[in-house]
Order: C-alpha cells, then structure tokens, then sequence
C-alpha cells in the first residue's frame, strides 16, 4: 500500500462541517477486516447530501464520504476474501457513519462486501451504483407482487434522476410499458432512448392528491414521496403495487387508506442499505442479466474525486441526468 492516499474527509468543530481532499495514511483507516483499492464510486442522492450537508447523513467524524465503491482488496482477514479479489460494496452505513468510497483506499467488514459478479467491471457496478441496484430491487419487488407486461403500465416517478433511469432501463428490457414522470420534460427524448414510451410532467402529480383516481398504471416505482406518492397511489389500478425507496419530494405522504382497502393495493417499501447479502447478491446477478450495459453507458457521466463538491451542488438542485461514476484509484 502506497505510503499516503487521496481521500475527502469531512470533519466537524464548533464552527460546523467542512470538507476537505486530503491525503490520508493507513493509521486513518477505520476498522475492518477487508482492504480495498477503491477503482470507482458514485455519487448518489445520499452523497449530495453528505458532502454539502443539507441533511445530517455523516454522524461520525472525521469521516470519508461515498455510500458505495467498487475495487480490488488488496488484504483480507475474512475468509470470503483475498487479495486481488474484486468487491463491490454499499450501504451498511459506509459513508455515513464508517469512512466510504471517495477515499484510494478503504477498509470495511467483509460482510458488507459483495463479489464483482462475472460479466461487469469495476466501473460499471459504479455506473449502476447504489441508485441503479436500488432501482433493481424496486423492479424485483413488482415481481414479486405478480405484476408481469400483461398486466399493464409502469409508472416511474423522478424519471431523469439515478434510480429513475435506471428503473425506465430495466424495465424496458424486461418487457414493460413505461410512462416516465419528469420535472425535465426537455429530457423527453433522453427518456424515450431508455425505453419510456410516454413521459408526463411531474406538476400533474404535485397536488394534494384525491384518495381514489382514475385507475391507470399496473405498479410504480417511485423516489419522490410527498404528494408525488400520495397521486400515484390513488392511480394504481386494482391489486398493483408501487416500490416506493426515496423522498425527493418529501418524507411526507398525505394519503388516506382508500387505495389500500378499496383497491387492495400494496406498497412496498425498499431499503438498500440493510438488505441481507443474499438479496444483494440476488440483485447483482439480475442486473448483469437484465440491464442493457450498453445503453446504461449513455446516461453516464465521469468525474475526478477533485469534481465532485460541485457534482454534489447539481444532485441537490435536481440537475444531475442518469448516473455519475467518480474515478478513484
Ligand atoms: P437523483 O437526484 O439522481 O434523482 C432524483 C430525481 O427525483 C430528480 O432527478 C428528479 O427527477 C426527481 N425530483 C427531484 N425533486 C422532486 C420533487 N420535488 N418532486 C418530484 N420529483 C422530484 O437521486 P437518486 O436517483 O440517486 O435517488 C432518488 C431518491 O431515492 C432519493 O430520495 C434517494 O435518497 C432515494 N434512495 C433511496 C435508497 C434506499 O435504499 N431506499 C437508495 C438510493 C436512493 P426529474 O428531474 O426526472 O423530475
């Protein structure tokens, strides 16, 4: 292990958080049992978050932001691992409250890891990151709850975003029909080249929504809560179901138990960052199966570690279209 390494380190004294690109050394390193030479990371909705501090994801400090990486171990005391080995790794709390990807170097528990499956690189696991693989869990929810293309529309709500995109992606080459709900209507045709055959203004959904509308869509995914939540719910048709894993809206969801009790609809809450390793693996493997990794390539833009604050001030104004791969190592 080279002597110093590249990493953001944020830390926090009376004066409030700061971030800073550093240099760390191994002391740095929390503990873990598994070394990684970090190749690739993201930046989630999560990270924008952290890194401007618009939500207090950090809780401890110093610490390295970035919720997901992929890499090499360079040394393992985990059995599951071994040097050279290439692992991919999210959530568990990495880059919240144990140091994460936007570090050279990192060290984790070898439980949080997952094996690269066969098929992908490095940084492609990080172009699907931790929004394309909660989006991958999203989809399998739908599945899960028997909504096949038969059955009818999908509805995808902040389309353009991580998640969305991915979602519009993988659903359409598994054969659905796809109406996408965007705030970015000038990313209509971006939309459409994903797979989405319609694309609806987000405004229509913004409303207090009305207990029971019409019934239109077979399921939802869907990374908005608020108000945005409340309509697609009162649209779903008779025994659908919506995965619902974000809030970019809003934590809130003002809705009444009308779609649930009258229509038998589900929803389905998905969390990334806890899911047991067998779902994870589960997911990994199906995106290898079923994401076109060709397509997934034009909604992705990559940045340097030193480019990424302002990466982050454009996730949190809703500017960011698809995915960003951060190059690390
Ligand atoms: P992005 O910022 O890439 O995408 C979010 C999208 O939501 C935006 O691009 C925008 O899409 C839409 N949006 C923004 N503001 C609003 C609003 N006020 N009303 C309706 N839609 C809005 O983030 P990600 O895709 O990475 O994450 C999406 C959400 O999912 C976040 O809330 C994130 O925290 C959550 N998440 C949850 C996970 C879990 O484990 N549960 C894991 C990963 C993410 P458009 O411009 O098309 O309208």
């Amino acid at each position: 292990m080279s002597k110093t390494f590249k990493a953001f380190q944020i830390t926090k004294d009376d004066q409030g958080q700061k971030v800073n690109l550093t240099e760390l050394s191994e002391q740095d390193l929390m503990e873990g049992d598994v070394t990684v030479h970090v190749d690739y990371s993201t930046l989630n909705y999560k990270d924008g978050l952290a890194m401007t501090n618009s939500a207090p994801v950090v809780r401890r400090f110093p610490l390295t932001p970035g919720v997901d990486f992929a890499g090499t171990v360079i040394a393992s005391e985990n059995d599951r691992f071994q040097a050279n080995d290439q692992v991919i790794l999210n959530g568990f709390g990495v880059g919240e409250v144990h140091s994460g990807g936007y570090s050279e170097i990192a060290r984790v528990n070898g439980d949080w890891l997952v094996p690269l499956p066969d098929g992908i690189t490095t940084r492609q696991a990080m172009a699907v990151g931790t929004a394309g693989y909660t989006a991958m869990l999203c989809v399998m929810a739908l599945e899960d709850h028997a909504i096949t293309p038969d059955k009818g529309t999908i509805l995808v709500t902040g389309a353009a975003g991580g998640v969305g995109s991915v979602a519009v992606l993988l659903l359409s080459k598994l054969g659905y029909q796809i109406t996408a709900v965007t705030g970015r209507t000038s990313e209509s045709d971006y939309l459409h080249s994903l797979g989405a055959s319609e694309i609806l203004d987000r405004q229509s959904f913004s409303e207090k929504a009305r207990p029971l509308g019409k019934e239109l869509w077979a399921g939802a995914v869907d990374v908005a809560g608020g108000n945005t939540l409340a309509n697609v719910l009162s649209q779903i048709k008779y025994g659908g179901a919506v995965a619902a894993c974000g809030l970019a809206e809003s934590m809130a969801l003002p809705t009444s138990v009308a779609a649930f009790i009258l229509r038998g609809i589900a929803l389905y809450g998905i969390d990334s960052v806890m899911a047991p390793l067998e779902k994870r693996q589960q997911a990994w493997q199906r995106i290898v199966k079923d994401l076109d990794l060709g397509k997934l390539e034009t909604m992705v833009s990559e940045i340097s570690l030193e480019e990424v604050p302002a990466a982050a001030e454009a996730i949190m104004a809703g500017s960011v279209r698809g995915r960003i791969v951060v190059k690390v190592g």
